[in-house]
């Protein structure tokens, strides 16, 4: 039984995933969130056969079942990892069910983050605010759990300053924000 929701959410994490692709790809071009999606070489929209996360782009072996033209192994890469990420994060807080949704929101918003930094190093302002919100939704748990305003008024600037640094990484655009806050949080990591 307990594998079972390993699968669940291997599946629904690749579900997601899908629709981060389509938001990395839609955000700030002007296009809908919610068009069908379509190929990008013929146009062709794509049938429910070539929508199933990970496998379709797997069966077809990264090519447009219409026009066989190239499709980024992108797709592919940001189905898997959101489903892998998914079910590590079920591993973890399975029985809590706040942190786990939590957390869920979190790192779906990191792979937009990422994918989108590395394809355009910048990112986007609307994405910064939501990583906020969810570091204040994570301050609001902390407090219910400790009723302690002191130390949850820490947390909420030290991730709160996370999110301005990640910010200002991507201003001066000499490098991907994502590349400097790896590196910073191995720093964190060396330091602890
Ligand atoms: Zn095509």
């Amino acid at each position: 039984m307990e594998y079972f929701w390993y699968g669940v959410f291997l599946v629904f994490g690749s579900i997601v995933g899908s629709f981060l692709n389509v938001v990395i790809y839609r955000l700030h071009t002007g296009k809908s969130l919610n068009g069908r999606s379509h190929c990008m070489s013929c146009g062709k929209t794509l049938s429910w056969k070539e929508l199933f996360p990970i496998i379709s782009w797997i069966v077809l072996k990264g090519r447009c079942w219409g026009c066989s033209s190239h499709i980024p192994s992108r797709y592919f890469i940001v189905e898997l990892i959101s489903g892998l990420s998914f079910m590590l994060v079920w591993h973890l807080f399975a029985p809590l069910y706040v942190l786990l949704g939590l957390n869920l929101l979190l790192i779906s918003l990191f792979v937009v983050i990422a994918v989108y930094d590395i394809r355009h190093t910048i990112i986007p302002d609307e994405l910064s605010i939501l990583v906020g919100v969810t570091a204040i939704l994570f301050m609001g748990y902390e407090y219910a759990l400790t009723r302690d305003i002191a130390y949850t008024f820490y947390r909420c600037l030290r991730d709160l300053v996370w999110v301005v640094f990640l910010e200002d990484c991507t201003t001066s655009r000499k490098e991907s924000g994502w590349v400097l806050a790896m590196r910073n949080l191995r720093y964190r990591l060396g330091q602890s």
